[in-house]
C-alpha cells in the first residue's frame, strides 16, 4: 500500500508543482517526488519481520531526511505518527490503525506548525478525513477508506474558497482564492490511492 502511494505521488509531480507555483513557491512536487523516492529505497530495504509500524516509521522518516523545506517535515510527520499509533495492531492495518494514524499525524502537525483548519493548509483536509475516519473504525478498512478518501477530496475543493492565514500562501491573502492549497492535493491523493489499493486487495 505505502509502495503504491509513493508510485502515485511521484506521477503526481507536474500537478503538485502546478498547484504550489501558483500559490506557493513550487517546490512541493518535487520534494514529495524526492521524498517517495527515498521512502520506495527505504521500505524495499525494510527487512522481513517488519511490523506496520516500522513501515510507516521508515517512510516518515525517509520523507524528512530527503525532502528539505516544511513539507517533509509535515508530510514525514504525518507518516511518523504511525510509529506510535500503529503498535496496538502490529501485523493487520484495520480502520481503527487508519483513524489513529490521522489522528496522531494531524495533531503532531498541528503542534508542530501552529496551523489549524480554515488556514488554507494540508489540514483541511487531513483533520476532516480524521474525524471521518474516527467515526467509520467499526466499518471494514475499504469502506472506511473509500469515505475518508472522499472527504479528503471534498476539504481539498473546499480550501480553493479560503483564505490563507498560514502556509504556503498566507502573503497572498484574497489573492489565494480559488485555487486548492498542494498540500491538500497530496493528502487527497495519498488517501484515495490507500482506498484503490484496500479496495483492489479486499
Ligand atoms: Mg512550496
Amino acid at each position: 500500500m505505502l509502495l503504491l502511494v509513493a508510485q502515485r505521488i511521484i506521477e503526481a509531480e507536474p500537478e503538485l508543482s502546478e498547484a504550489d507555483r501558483r500559490l506557493g513557491d513550487g517546490d512541493h512536487g518535487i520534494g514529495m517526488q524526492r521524498g517517495m523516492e527515498a521512502a520506495i529505497a527505504k521500505l524495499n530495504e525494510t527487512g522481513d519481520g517488519a511490523v506496520i509500524a516500522d513501515l510507516f516509521g521508515a517512510m516518515g522518516m525517509a520523507m524528512m531526511s530527503s525532502m528539505g523545506g516544511a513539507s517533509g517535515v509535515v508530510f514525514g510527520s504525518m507518516f511518523r505518527a504511525g510509529t506510535k499509533a500503529l503498535k496496538d495492531s502490529p501485523t493487520e492495518f484495520t480502520s481503527r490503525s487508519l483513524a489513529v494514524l490521522l489522528e496522531q499525524g494531524a495533531e503532531t502537525i498541528m503542534k508542530r506548525g501552529g496551523a489549524k483548519p480554515g488556514d488554507k493548509t494540508m489540514l483541511d483536509a487531513l483533520v476532516p478525513a480524521a474525524e471521518k475516519a474516527a467515526e467509520l473504525v467499526d466499518l471494514p478498512l475499504p469502506q472506511a477508506l473509500d469515505q475518508v478518501a472522499a472527504t479528503a477530496e471534498a476539504g481539498r475543493d473546499a480550501s480553493c474558497n479560503l483564505i490563507a492565514t498560514m502556509g504556503r500562501a498566507k502573503t497572498l491573502g484574497e489573492k489565494s482564492l480559488g485555487l486548492p492549497d498542494a498540500g491538500a492535493c497530496s493528502v487527497a491523493i495519498i488517501l484515495r490511492t490507500m482506498a484503490d489499493f484496500a479496495n483492489s486487495a479486499a
